[in-house]
Parts: structure tokens; sequence; C-alpha cells
């Protein structure tokens, strides 16, 4: 009743093939709604999001096919929107402009190079180490503090509905190499978003891409993470981040299991043109 994907990306950005492939995966598979998620524009060149002339097709395909495919399945038009201040928002005026039935804010950006381009962190480690290096000085906590601050001002300033793969930077420290998230001041930092995401009312996703893409070993956000949100009852969704129809659902089995020992019995879906909790099937 409820398998569900809100976070994909296609060939309009770093995906692979165009929205229909994915469609005819999620009904082959018996999803119930499905969203596209592509990056949105950014107001400087970015060979992964949608380049600012391609978005009115994006949205005209989106659209076709939620028509054409209305008997089948319930299709959403979102974007994965940055969180760059003076730069991009998932609620500045283009944005809210397009209408969206949703947006995912996802920080990717942190801080700029000297000559004033943003620095993408969650890109090769070699970059990130670059990046460490040159704006800030080698200190990993400032870097990551700033990363969390940035995430907390989105969802006080421009808050999306779902808050995307939260702690995606951990990529960078795969068995602490860099830092740890047991030192007292990420788990500081973390907490202290968790009780932003909180108060904002915003969803928090559960995604998938870091296991399947070897790039960890726990889900986005870790398993503690989410004990913590249970205990504060923040709403979650359970998102894959595909960039290929054969990864609409990867991983959600495992994410299940996780899920549910941690004590999580309902994630939040899309259905119907709103919100709504439902409860956490576990496949027999
Ligand atoms: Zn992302
Ligand atoms: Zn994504």
């Amino acid at each position: 009743m409820s398998l569900t994907n809100y976070h994909s990306h296609t060939h309009y950005c770093d995906g692979k093939l165009a929205p229909e492939a994915y469609i005819k995966a999620a009904i082959k598979q018996g999803l119930t709604a499905y969203g596209f998620s592509s990056h949105a524009p950014l107001p400087f060149p970015c060979k992964w999001t949608i380049p600012r002339p391609k978005i009115k097709e994006y949205l005209a395909e989106i659209q076709q096919l939620k028509e054409q495919y209305a008997d089948q399945i319930e299709i959403y038009l979102g974007l994965e929107v940055d969180y760059i201040p003076g730069r991009i928002t998932p609620k500045n005026s283009f944005i809210r402009s397009l209408k969206l039935d949703y947006t995912i804010g996802s920080v990717h950006f942190v801080g700029n190079w000297s000559d004033g381009k943003p620095f993408q962190a969650d890109g090769t480690h070699a970059q990130f180490l670059k990046g460490l290096r040159e704006i800030y000085k080698n200190d990993v906590k400032k870097l990551m503090s700033h990363y969390f601050k940035l995430t907390r001002d989105m969802i006080t300033l421009a808050c999306p509905d779902v808050v995307g793969h939260l702690d995606k930077l951990k990529i960078h420290s795969e068995k602490g190499k860099l830092f740890s998230e047991r030192s007292d001041w990420y788990v500081f930092e973390v907490l202290k978003t968790l009780d932003v995401i909180k108060k904002s009312g915003a969803i928090l996703e559960v995604n998938t891409r870091g296991i399947y893409k070897k790039k960890t070993t726990e889900l986005y956000p870790s398993k503690w993470i989410l004990e913590y949100a249970k205990d504060m009852e923040i709403p979650i969704c359970l998102n894959s981040d595909c960039h290929h129809p054969n990864e609409i659902t990867k991983g959600f089995d495992d994410a299940v299991e996780v899920l549910i020992g941690v004590g999580f019995e309902e994630k939040m879906v899309l259905i119907g043109g709103e919100w709504v909790a439902v409860e956490i099937f576990k496949k027999e």
C-alpha cells in the first residue's frame, strides 16, 4: 500500500534516463506514488543541475506524464533545491513561481572559495579536502558546524517540505577518519538541527543512496540520529535518491529493518496531494 519514492533524478539533471522510464519501473514495482526531484537550476554553471532554460520543459513533461499515467500511479512534481545564502533557497521567488507539489531542501555547498565561487562539499573526497584546507584551514569542526548551521538557516528561513540527506557529509569521514559522529560538538550540531526540524514541521528524509553506492555503511541519517528523531516525534519519509530507474527502491528493505528497529511505525507519503502518515510495512 505504501511503496513510494519522491527523491529521483532524471536526464534533466544528473540522472541517467528520461522521466517515463522511472514511471514504468515504478508501476512495475507496484509503487502507489512517485515524485521527481531534479536538482533545481543554480545561478552559476553547474554540471549536475537542470540548466535554467530547460526548466519549462521539465515541468511540462512531468505534467504530461501525470495525466498520461493518472489511472496507474500518482506522479508528483518537485525539485531538490539547494540553500546558498543570497543565491538560492527552497522558497525564493523563482522556486515559488514554479508551483511545485513539493521541495526537498539539501545543502551541497558550504562557504565560498577565495574567488567567491561556492564550495561543493559533497563532491569528491579530494575536493572536500581542498575546501577543508583552503577555506577552513583544516578545521573540520568549523566546516561541519557551518554545514549544519546552513541546514538550520535553510529550515528557519526557507523551509522545504523535506530535509534531504541530513548527514551526507559523513561520506568524507568513514570510520571516523576526519571526525567522529560521537564527538560532543558533532552530536551538539545534529541535535540542534533536529530541534529546528521538529519546530518547523518539515519531514526528515531517510535516504538509502549512500548505502547502495557504498559511500557509507549507514543510512542518511545514521541510526543514532534516527533514534533521537524518533524520540522527538519528527516525521520521516523514505527515499532512494535514485539516478537510474533500477534504483527507485534500492535499499528500502534494509532501511525498513532499521526504521522498525528504531521504533518508527509510520512514514510520510504524498498521496492525494497531501503529506499523510502511513504505516511502515515490513516485506514478508
Ligand atoms: Zn542531494
Ligand atoms: Zn538527490
